[in-house]
C-alpha cells in the first residue's frame, strides 16, 4: 500500500490561545488585515475585542457571513481586500466563516466572480493571501483543510471547492471560544466531526496516519458530545470536542469525505437541514450498508477501537446519540413527495459518493431516502 501525508497548517491549540493572535500576525508579516466573521460574533463583542487588541493591523471587518455562505459574500470580502489593500485575512467563526474567508483570500487575487469558480467555468486561482483561521465551533475542521464549501443560492447550488491554495497558514484553536455555542449548533457540529472521522476511515482513499486520527476523533465524540451539549461551559467536554474537531479535520483532509457528505449537500440546499445534522441523517445507514460487505474487517476494527462489539452496535450508538442530542433521525415532518425524493436522489450523485467502500447505486439511495421518509 502506497500513501502520502501532508499537513501544512501551523496549529496552536488550548484555552486562551487566542492571545497568540498578535504574534501570529507579526510572524506572517501582516500589516493590514481583513477580519471575516459572522453577525453573532459581532453582536457578542468578540469581533470588536479582536479589532481593539490588534488595532494597527485589523481595521477592515466583514461580519455578514451566513450559514452556507453565498458566492456574493465571497465577492464582498474579495472586494474589501482589494479596496483596502489588505495583505492577510483573519477568519473567526464557524465553518461557514472559515470557508468564505478561505475562498476570498484566493479569489481576491483575480477579478472573476466567485460563481464562476463554483460552476467550474474557470480554474481556481494559484495565488492567495495568508489566512489565520480561528474556529469558534467544534466543528468543521475547516481551519486545517484545503476545502471550502460555497453556495450560489440564486442557482440552488452548493458544492465543495478543493485546492492547496485554500490551506490556512495558521489555525488557532481555543476551546473557550466554543462555550457560547448554543446546544443545537453544538450537536450539529459535533455530529459533523463524527462523520468526518468515520468517512475518512472507511474512505477508499484511506491511509494509516489518517486512520489513527479518525479513530481518536470518533472516540472523543462518543465520550464528550452529549456533555458538551448539556453543559456548555464544561471545560473538559468543550476541550475534547475541539480536539476531536481538529483531529477529524486532519483525518479527512486528504482522503476526503464520502456518501453521507454527498447526501448532505441536497439535504441542506433543498430542505435547509444544517450541515452536520444532514450528514448525521444517513451516516448510520451507510454504516449498516458498509458492514454487510466488510470483507477486509476494517469496519469491525473501527467499531472495536471506538468501544463497540461490531459495526451494527456502532450504528445503533450513532442513532442513539442523534436522538439524545436532539438531532433528526428521519425526514418525517417534511412530507416529501415522490418528486422531491427523486430530486434528493439525483442531487446526491455527488463525486464524494464514490469514496464509499461499497459502491452506492441510485436504487440504494432511493431505498435509503424512502426509509428516512
Ligand atoms: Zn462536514
Amino acid at each position: 500500500m502506497n500513501w502520502h501525508y501532508l499537513q501544512p497548517v501551523t496549529i496552536h491549540f488550548g484555552n486562551g490561545m487566542i492571545a497568540c493572535l498578535k504574534d501570529e500576525i507579526r510572524r506572517l508579516g501582516g500589516t493590514r488585515g481583513l477580519l471575516v466573521t459572522s453577525p453573532s460574533l459581532e453582536k457578542n463583542g468578540l469581533a470588536a475585542r479582536l479589532v481593539a487588541d490588534n488595532e494597527k493591523t485589523l481595521q477592515t471587518v466583514y461580519s455578514r457571513v451566513s450559514p452556507n455562505p453565498d458566492v456574493s459574500q465571497c465577492d464582498a470580502c474579495a472586494g474589501l481586500i482589494r479596496q483596502n489593500g489588505c495583505d492577510f485575512v483573519l477568519a473567526v467563526g464557524g465553518g461557514s466563516v472559515l470557508d468564505c474567508a478561505k475562498a476570498a483570500a484566493a479569489f481576491c487575487t483575480a477579478a472573476a466572480p466567485a460563481s464562476e469558480y463554483l460552476e467550474k467555468k474557470r480554474p481556481l486561482p494559484e495565488a492567495h493571501l495568508p489566512l489565520i483561521a480561528v474556529p469558534t465551533t467544534a466543528g468543521t475542521g475547516s481551519e486545517i483543510t484545503r476545502v471550502a464549501v460555497l453556495s450560489d443560492h440564486q442557482k440552488g447550488l452548493k458544492a465543495p471547492l478543493n485546492t492547496p491554495v485554500f490551506y490556512p497558514a495558521t489555525a488557532i484553536v481555543d476551546p473557550e471560544l466554543t462555550y457560547t455555542v448554543p446546544k443545537h449548533v453544538t450537536a450539529c457540529t459535533g455530529m459533523d466531526v463524527l462523520c468526518h472521522a468515520i468517512e475518512a476511515y472507511w474512505n477508499i482513499h484511506h491511509q494509516p496516519v489518517c486512520d489513527a486520527l479518525a479513530i481518536h476523533a470518533a472516540r472523543l465524540v462518543f465520550r464528550h458530545l452529549e456533555t458538551a451539549c448539556e453543559e456548555p461551559e464544561n471545560a473538559l467536554a468543550r476541550e475534547k470536542m475541539a480536539e476531536a474537531s481538529v483531529t477529524a479535520g486532519l483525518a479527512f483532509a486528504l482522503p476526503g469525505t464520502a456518501a453521507a457528505h454527498a447526501c448532505s449537500y441536497p439535504l441542506t440546499s433543498n430542505l435547509g437541514i444544517p450541515h452536520g445534522e444532514a450528514c448525521g441523517l444517513t451516516i448510520d445507514h451507510f454504516m449498516r450498508i458498509n458492514a454487510e460487505k466488510d470483507t477486509d474487517g476494517r469496519l469491525r476494527e473501527l467499531a472495536f477501537a471506538t468501544g463497540f462489539d461490531n459495526a451494527c452496535s456502532m450504528a445503533d450508538a450513532i442513532s442513539e446519540l442523534k436522538y439524545r442530542t436532539g438531532l433528526k433521525t428521519s425526514l418525517a415532518g417534511y412530507d416529501l413527495t415522490d418528486d422531491q425524493l427523486e430530486k434528493l436522489v439525483q442531487a446526491s450523485l455527488h463525486p464524494n459518493l464514490q469514496n464509499n467502500p461499497v459502491p452506492i447505486t441510485e436504487a440504494m439511495l432511493r431505498d435509503l431516502y424512502r426509509d428516512l421518509r
